[in-house]
């Protein structure tokens, strides 16, 4: 899943950048109104999560400005904890609001549940033959045994699995595993495919030669 976190202030910009990679999110991330505008008028993002504050604009104009092309996922990051300015937002069109400060893992929930929300059709625990994944607390298993993935191989996965049915290509995969400050040498996504299928069987990711990749139906 890749997201854009908007936020003007250095230090809580880093600390959510870290917290969302360790739970296997890519992460572009803006620091004002207009570098969200371009990002998200040329990426394709699966959720946002906007600070109100910002230093060349407000939040509610920019998520207003956002919904006119972009219509997943939106969570409010601020300060203000008014009902006013929350009803506000919601208004505006977020799916959700979190007033700073917030404890890591309601906004972890939270972030969960609005893209859970958004992709209504998708199960949390994906089944594929011997093969079950559970998107909820990242745990994959095989034929009832725990597999250990590691964080590259399970955000793959992951991709791959809310994007069932549908062919991935290398290019979207790439871009999922990295966000934009990785460094892309040593992260091939062929080594971390044949790692998985290793670990989780030959068949469970299909290759569509010149196309993608895609998660395999039930057996
Ligand atoms: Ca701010």
């Amino acid at each position: 899943m890749k997201l854009l976190v908007v936020e003007d202030n250095r230090w809580m910009r880093v600390q959510l950048e870290r917290l969302l990679q360790r739970e296997s999110y890519a992460v572009d991330l803006a620091e004002d109104v207009a570098t969200a505008l371009e990002k998200a008028g040329i990426n394709d993002y699966d959720a946002m999560i906007l600070d109100v504050g910002l230093p060349d604009g407000d939040g509610f104009e920019l998520l207003e400005e956002l919904r006119r092309f972009y219509d997943g996922p939106i969570l409010l990051v601020t300060v203000q904890k008014t009902l006013p300015s929350r009803l506000r937002g919601l208004d505006a069109g977020a799916d959700d609001y979190l007033t700073k400060p917030f404890a890591r893992e309601e906004l972890l929930a939270r972030l969960r549940a609005v893209t859970r929300r958004s992709k209504g059709r998708i199960a949390t625990f994906v089944e594929v033959g011997d093969v079950g994944i559970d998107l909820n607390a990242r745990r994959v298993y095989r034929n009832t045994e725990e597999v250990r993935l590691t964080h590259r191989e399970y955000t793959i996965l992951r991709y791959l699995s809310l994007r069932r049915g549908q062919i991935v290509s290398a290019s979207e995969l790439m871009e999922a595993i990295h966000s934009e400050h990785h460094d892309t040498m040593s992260n091939l996504l062929n080594v971390h495919l044949s790692s998985i299928r290793k670990k989780l069987g030959k068949g469970l990711v299909k290759t569509f030669r010149g196309q993608g990749y895609m998660l395999a139906d039930a057996p």
